[in-house]
């Protein structure tokens, strides 16, 4: 249907100027169009963004493609709704003095008479479609197809697409090969709970949905492949967040005969490429803190280094006090510049948060102008301690001191959360920090039942200086706390206090792998019943091999500087895991029920 006859172009379109855009109904994209197109006849196709009307017989409309916005003066057109889809037809010409538009990218131009044709006409969109954040989540993705035609997501996702062509790109160029392995596999060791998929050919049997291709690169190893890569979908059942989705996709590597510094550059060189197509520079360098410096100077496995506040140690300040809060296994603390100001109630507010992250209380001190110490504990310390304090922080006047003491690990955890509550910069602040951690432990931690539990997973290599302590584990001459201090070959990658990704060396020999299990208190039996297509593999001569992953989510949303990775995920779920737009997940009919052999029990109250 052709609303507007009046104003027919005064030639035929003149060639498109870039064949990215020309198809049989338009010549040109609108975001592309500027002064030099002056005087060229075009064919656009789009979304009325808006439209503003002039009296009876003009009206200006702003069309909108995924390249932007430009300006098309119609006359006498009514019949144009926002979003209505339509095809214009008129001629570049400079716009009338005084009524450019510095603020959009075809602002100088406008197309003038116009014939528009309407390609489909469109029910009102349910929010405005500029992107703003103020709009309610679910309402977003419930009509996500609308959400994506704003100017921020089209932006995001062409970012993503930059990432994952430029990732593809350095791997290529580092000899890596993109093998997919399959999604329909047993269950995956990342530690999380598994989606199942139930069979119908095998009844009572299930699928898991790989948490990672983890097994299979390791196999793809065994197989001679020697660099393996994949833009990798991964699926973990875990309760959802900002950085955190059911689904999410990472860059997955593996390599043969490859040492942790083989890896770390491969991956680094592959981030580094990501970051300057997205944003033109190559981030300067990818320093490297052990974990245990990340933890004692940030409290955090992911340090945020874009600011200070570091961690200070105390411990030895306070190894003779008579304070009695102070007499622990460590006392550390943060200084928060200018802090002194805060007040009584929020000094209160913050010592109930330390005690949600788990701390038994809290010390604050402010600095005063002569440097002294005020605070209700300040009379319960010695003169020498106070001065120590004051010089170990190089506190001066108008500081806020912050001190926990506790075991070792309390403090880094309590501490480490103050200092991001205090000092965290937005996402899109102070630019792109790229930390390396290494040295993770081997174990994060033992269970209820005194079993360590791996901190990565159970196939990372053990720091080879720290063996000896696994074996003196396995001898019975140690007990289970001395194993979380072995060390293991793994190694995390983050970005602005986020985790980008993590990998390992791998355990390739038997030995060493019926040790881990052994000390993991998994038999034998075991062993053989949830990873023995693994270990028969490995007796075939595996070689040597060491890999990584990295969330390809995670590293779009902060390279396009958003706090949620749902913003670069074309349909992502809401928090509770729900995809409001198609109404996933629903029930299933009983006789897809019955095929699978399976029965519901009563939903929980
Ligand atoms: N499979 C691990 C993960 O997904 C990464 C690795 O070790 O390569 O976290």
């Amino acid at each position: 249907m052709t609303v507007q006859p009046a104003g027919t172009p005064s030639s035929m379109p003149t060639p498109a100027k870039s064949p990215r855009a020309a198809t049989a109904m338009r010549t040109d994209y609108c975001g592309e169009l500027g002064v030099d197109d002056i005087g060229r006849t075009v064919e656009l196709c789009g979304w009325v963004h808006a439209r503003r009307e002039h009296g009876e017989h003009l009206a200006f409309i702003d069309l909108r493609d995924r390249t932007g916005i430009v300006q098309c003066v119609v006359d006498g057109a009514h019949d144009l709704r926002s979003e209505y889809v339509v095809r214009v037809t008129g001629a570049v010409r400079s716009r009338p003095e005084g009524t450019e538009n510095p603020n959009l990218a075809t602002g100088a131009i406008e197309i003038g008479d116009c014939t528009v044709e309407i390609l489909n006409p469109a029910e009102p969109p349910p929010f405005p479609l500029d992107g703003r954040r103020d709009v309610d989540e679910t309402l977003r993705l419930r009509f996500r197809y609308l959400d994506l035609r704003s100017e921020r997501l089209q932006r995001n996702l062409r970012a993503r697409a930059a990432v994952n062509s430029a990732i593809r790109g350095a791997m290529e160029a580092q000899g890596f090969v993109e093998i997919e392995t399959p999604m329909l596999i047993a269950s995956t060791p990342e530690g999380a709970r598994d989606f199942v998929v139930p069979s119908r050919l095998s009844p009572g049997e299930f699928y898991a949905l790989p948490q990672s291709p983890q097994l299979f690169k390791q196999l793809c190893m065994v197989g001679g492949v020697d660099r393996y890569y994949q833009i990798a979908r991964c699926l973990r059942d875990e309760d959802l967040r900002a950085d955190r989705q059911f689904e999410f996709t990472q860059l997955d590597a593996e390599m043969s005969f490859a040492s942790q510094a083989d890896v770390i550059s491969v991956i680094s060189e592959a981030v580094a490429s990501a970051v300057e197509a997205v944003t033109g520079v190559r981030p300067e360098s990818f320093p490297h803190l052990t974990w245990r410096e990340a933890m004692e100077r940030f409290g955090s496995d992911k340090p945020d280094t874009r600011f200070g506040m570091e961690l200070v140690e105390l411990t030895d300040v306070f190894a003779e006090t008579g304070f009695n809060a102070f007499k622990a296994p460590c006392v550390k603390g943060i200084r928060v510049p200018g802090g002194a100001d805060k007040t009584r109630n929020q000094l209160d507010g913050l010592t109930e948060q330390a005690k949600r992250f788990g701390a038994k209380g809290l010390v604050w001190m402010k600095v005063e102008p002569d440097r002294t110490l005020n605070s209700p504990v300040a009379k319960f310390l010695r003169d020498d301690e106070r001065d120590a304090l004051v010089e170990r922080f190089g506190a001066t006047a108008g500081d806020l001191l912050l001190l926990v003491a506790d075991e070792r690990p309390k403090v880094w955890h309590v501490l480490g959360l103050l200092r991001l509550e205090l000092g965290r910069p937005p996402v899109n602040e102070g630019g792109l920090v790229f930390v390396w951690v290494i040295e993770f432990p081997l174990f994060e931690a033992l269970d209820e039942a005194g079993r360590p539990v791996p901190a990565h997973h159970p196939f990372t290599m053990p720091h080879e200086d720290d063996l000896f302590l696994l074996d003196a584990y396995l001898r019975g001459e140690l007990d289970g706390p001395a194993l979380l201090d072995i060390r293991s070959q793994a190694y995390d990658l983050t970005l602005n206090g986020w985790e980008l990704g993590s990998g390992s060396v791998r355990i390739h020999r038997d030995d060493i792998q019926r040790k881990i299990f052994a000390a993991l208190g998994i038999s034998d039996e075991e062993a053989e019943r949830k990873f023995g297509f693994l270990l028969r593999a490995f007796r075939f001569g595996a070689p040597p091999h060491a890999g990584f992953a990295f969330g390809i989510d995670r590293l779009a949303a902060l390279l396009v500087g958003e706090e949620n990775i749902r913003e670069v995920i074309a349909f992502p779920k809401t928090q509770s895991g729900t995809d409001p737009l198609t109404g996933a997940p629903t029930p299933i009919d009983a006789h897809h029920l019955e095929e699978l052999g399976l029965r519901l029990l009563p939903k929980k109250q």
